[in-house]
């Protein structure tokens, strides 16, 4: 086959993402068969993959590569101190407006985003309250007790329990600062307008890094993470002109950070952080030094000074990280010839699927079978002898499969398989023997 590409376009409506994602298995509304619950989302075979995938090597890249960093897998639900300690009972909030006609509640910033309302005759002016403050935590009761001594918060941000752990996991690990611990799991916020498909959920992960350093160290090390976790976006493929960073203004920083840089993609729906780097000084330490009790400075083994360090964060969501994935990866491009295809231009190590088996004719099941078989071993491989083999090829590109292994008639003869690139459509014969090895060389490659 030679059906050469012919200038591709690129994603510019959210809905044809949106609908691909549902139709595919990458992501869909949660509770689906009720309607759907807002600001919840379900990923299916697809998309688990994807996010696994990207939470693999956001792992490998922060954890396993660094001496210097421990990871730990902490619970949803701390101590409600935690978050009396951390600021978030007191103060994570949104301003918010009620409509007393229709009852709906909007953010008072995003006001643009109201639309009519659906409730008032002779006018579509929605009759709002003057803005309240709106804490964003969920919450939820522990025990048989449903009074306020027995309330609990779902964690609003994935690095407080990191506090919480710190000496514990600096003894047990022997590390010294400057050192980081790193955590990836849920976070709950109840977000007064979810949109945006994932972008903006009432669940989501995060891949949370907290860096502990001695105040003398704290730029260089702000300037090392930036500079860490921008190398990790060029890895994943970001187009470099969908990507850039944005500082804080000074009214934007919260009021123990020093410095705060936002890292920010270009979606459909304009540029948006997917994750933040925030120089937190020693504020989360020194709180919950003072709201436990505990003492959580360290003190240095040579100059025996007692210190609490400073933290540097990185804070990527794992969500909008994948949402921006699958916006920079969708093209859609004309053949030659007038054919079209949907192409997913994920990263071969993101890839939810690495390679498909397709055999030609069902009468060559049996060595697609196994051949499918040994693959799996090592990578998520999908089967498929449905259809023409060129809708067959168009289904793998929507699902972003960087490669079709196709077992013709000829393979039982000269023992080898065609080997079809999603991105260039070229075709290679590749000995049958050799097809794990050539598919992991691709599929591992450091960007
Ligand atoms: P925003 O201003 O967009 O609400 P934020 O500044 O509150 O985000 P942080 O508290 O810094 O976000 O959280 C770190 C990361 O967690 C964000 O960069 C984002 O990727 C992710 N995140 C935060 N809130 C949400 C959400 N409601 N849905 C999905 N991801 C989120």
């Amino acid at each position: 086959m030679s059906d050469e590409p012919v200038a591709p376009r690129r994603l510019e409506r959210m809905e044809d993402l949106v609908s691909l994602c549902a139709r595919r298995g990458f992501v869909f509304q949660s509770s689906e068969i009720y309607g759907g619950i807002n600001g919840f989302w379900d990923y299916g075979p697809l998309g688990a993959e994807l996010k696994n995938n990207l939470k693999a090597l956001w792992w490998q890249r922060v954890v396993r590569e660094r001496p210097d960093v421990e990871g730990i897998d902490s619970a949803i639900i701390a101590h409600p101190r935690t978050w009396e300690a951390s600021g978030h009972v007191e103060h994570f909030s949104d301003p918010m407006v009620d409509c007393r006609a229709c009852k709906k509640r909007f953010r008072a910033d995003q006001l643009e985003d109201s639309g009519k309302c659906s409730a008032r005759e002779g006018s579509s002016e929605h009759d709002f309250t003057e803005p309240r403050n709106f804490n964003l935590m969920l919450r939820t009761h522990i025990g048989a007790s449903e009074d306020d001594a027995a309330v609990a918060f779902l964690r609003a941000e994935t690095c407080q329990p990191i506090f919480n752990d710190f000496k514990r996991v600096r003894e047990a690990a022997r590390q010294k600062i400057p050192f980081g611990i790193a955590q990836i799991g849920k976070a709950f916020r109840n977000e007064i307008n979810p949109r945006n498909f994932t972008f903006r959920s009432r669940e989501f992960e995060q891949a949370e890094l907290e860096f502990f350093c001695h105040p003398s160290e704290r730029e260089r090390w702000f300037e090392h993470w930036l500079g860490e976790r921008l190398r990790f976006y060029q890895e994943l493929g970001f187009d470099e002109d969908h990507l850039r960073t944005r500082p804080h203004e000074d009214d934007e920083l919260a009021h123990y950070a020093r410095a705060a840089i936002d890292v920010e993609f270009l979606f459909p729906f304009g540029w948006q952080e997917i994750e933040g780097v925030h120089d937190r000084g020693d504020w989360d330490l020194s709180r919950h030094s003072e709201y436990s009790g505990k003492d959580l400075a360290v003190t240095d083994p040579e100059t025996k000074e007692h210190y609490m360090p400073m933290v540097i964060e990185t804070s990527a969501g794992v969500d909008r990280t994948c949402l921006a994935l699958l916006v920079n990866a969708y093209e859609e491009e004309t053949l030659e010839g007038g054919d079209s295809r949907v192409v997913m231009r994920l990263h071969p190590a993101l890839a939810p699927i690495k390679a498909a088996v397709l055999p030609l004719s069902k009468k060559l099941a049996e060595p697609a079978h196994a051949l499918e078989m040994e693959l799996r071993r090592s990578m998520n491989v999908f089967y498929d002898d449905a259809g023409n083999i060129g809708r067959r090829y168009r289904r793998q590109d929507e699902a972003g499969t960087p490669f079709c292994v196709t077992i013709d008639f000829q393979s039982a003869d000269d023992g080898k398989a065609t080997v079809r690139d999603r991105d260039s459509m070229s075709q290679d014969r590749v000995p049958l023997e050799g097809i794990q090895a050539f598919l992991r060389d691709r599929v591992e490659r450091r960007a």
